[in-house]
């Protein structure tokens, strides 16, 4: 079973706007063992929109749009569609009749334009759209099926998740179980030869590794053709060795950031946390408060970009930033302990390099990157030179600090 997402809109041919969707779809589409093997942007086109749909139902046993279902006269996927599959528009009164009472209830007169969304194409079955005023439409023909979806994400996920449980997943031949493990302190080519070697051959199952800056992330995914037992023990049988393998490397084995996972421990062991930071310009409390409830145990942060700012707020000494400077493993010490002496928090971490693209000296180039982690128990600094523009540079820190407080919590700080 393959598929094809064809996302429509002019904006997603510019910077306007990235098209996520696809992303979305192909993602739950592989959860149940369909994969997707193109994607495409098709602007607000009805002939090309209309060809890439007959072009595309020739190869694909699933062809998807999303976007162009709306009342504006740029929305053209239900026409251009029915035109790839020769199939006939029908005025169906009671879907304008459900599109007026939602306008009625927000206590507006519907605009007339929106009785255009009333046109299905014949045979397609009339996906509700709880959220919005564009019915998806499926079309459950032979040899492909055909899915319109609406072009807003908060729209077009609930739309086809019921979608996929009730009509598309069913059709997969194979039954599938994943896992995801996110690995940290290594580089991916050496984490790649080691995931390598340390699974060997296992029946049924499909590995992908993805790399981002300072984590790495290990799909793993069982497909049988038999049953969801033989699809779940690929899985248990690779995840066991991946956890072994990785055993002082692992993050998580959720779907959770990295800050995410740290939070939770560090809530299990009733620890607090403080940050101070210099380079990352407020990236790690950025990270760490983007998860909800991390008031629990994170207790907040110093930016302290300006000299000034790490001798006043945090008290690092004159005669350290004098004598090593601003990026310098006595620095960083100094900054840690200091706002942790502050806030009374159990532990803190402080970053303090060059994000570049400005900055750099001989000795001290665009990547060097100082970290320190002070706790009662602990007392750690880290050198690191990374490589990546100033945004990679900012991200890469902030996932080895994490990393750093992972050690910590592991005992080998
Ligand atoms: P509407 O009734 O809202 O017009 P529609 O089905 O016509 O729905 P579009 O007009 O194509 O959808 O897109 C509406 C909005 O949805 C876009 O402005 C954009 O914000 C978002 N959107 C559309 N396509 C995508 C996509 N592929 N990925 C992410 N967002 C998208
Ligand atoms: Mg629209």
């Amino acid at each position: 079973m393959r598929a094809i997402v064809i996302a429509v809109g002019s904006e997603l041919l510019n910077q306007e706007r990235l098209d996520t969707n696809s992303l979305y779809i192909s993602r739950r589409l592989r959860e149940k063992g369909i994969l997707t093997d193109m994607k495409m942007v098709v602007g607000d086109n009805r002939e090309y929109l209309s060809w890439v749909v007959r072009q595309a139902c020739k190869r694909a046993q699933i062809v998807i749009t999303t976007g162009g279902l709306g009342p504006t006269a740029d929305d053209l996927t239900r026409e251009a569609v029915a035109e790839a599959l020769r199939k006939e528009m029908i005025f169906r009164e009671e879907i304008v009749a459900t599109i007026r009472e939602r306008f009625r209830l927000m206590g507006m007169a519907m605009p007339e334009t929106n009785t255009r969304q009333g046109f299905v194409i014949e045979g397609a079955e009339v996906l509700p759209n709880p959220v919005g005023t564009a019915p998806g439409l499926f079309l459950d023909t032979e040899p492909c099926r055909v899915l319109l979806l609406p072009g807003p994400p908060a729209e077009l996920q609930p739309m086809f998740d019921a979608v996929l449980e009730a009509r598309i997943g069913p059709l997969s031949r194979f039954h599938v179980r994943s896992a995801v493990m996110r690995i940290a302190g290594l580089s991916e080519s050496e984490a790649d030869a080691r995931l390598t070697a340390a699974l060997g051959r296992v029946a049924n199952l499909d590995v992908t590794i993805l790399a981002s800056p300072g984590l790495i992330e290990i799909r793993l995914m069982g497909r049988s053709r038999k049953d969801k037992a033989e699809a779940e023990e690929a899985v248990t049988i690779a995840a066991e060795r991946v956890r072994n393998e990785f055993a002082r490397h692992l993050v998580t084995e959720k779907e959770e950031s990295f800050a995410a996972a740290m939070l939770r421990r560090l809530r299990e062991k009733g620890l607090t946390l403080v940050v101070a930071e210099s380079c990352t310009g407020g990236k790690m409390a950025d990270c760490l408060t983007d998860v909800p409830g991390s008031s629990r145990s994170f207790m907040g942060g110093v930016v302290a970009y300006d000299d000034a700012l790490k001798r006043d707020f945090l008290g690092v000494s004159q005669a350290t930033l004098g004598r090593y400077g601003a990026v310098s493993a006595e620095t960083a010490a100094e900054m840690a302990r200091g706002v942790r002496e502050r806030t009374g928090a159990d532990i803190a971490v402080s970053i303090t390099g060059i994000a570049g693209p400005g900055g750099a000296t001989p000795q001290k180039p665009v990547g060097l990157v100082y970290f320190h982690l002070h706790a009662a128990d602990g007392d750690v600094g880290q050198r690191r030179l990374m490589t990546g523009d100033r945004g990679v540079i900012k991200v890469r820190s902030v996932h080895y600090a994490l990393n750093m407080i992972r050690e910590y919590l592991d005992g080998r700080a």
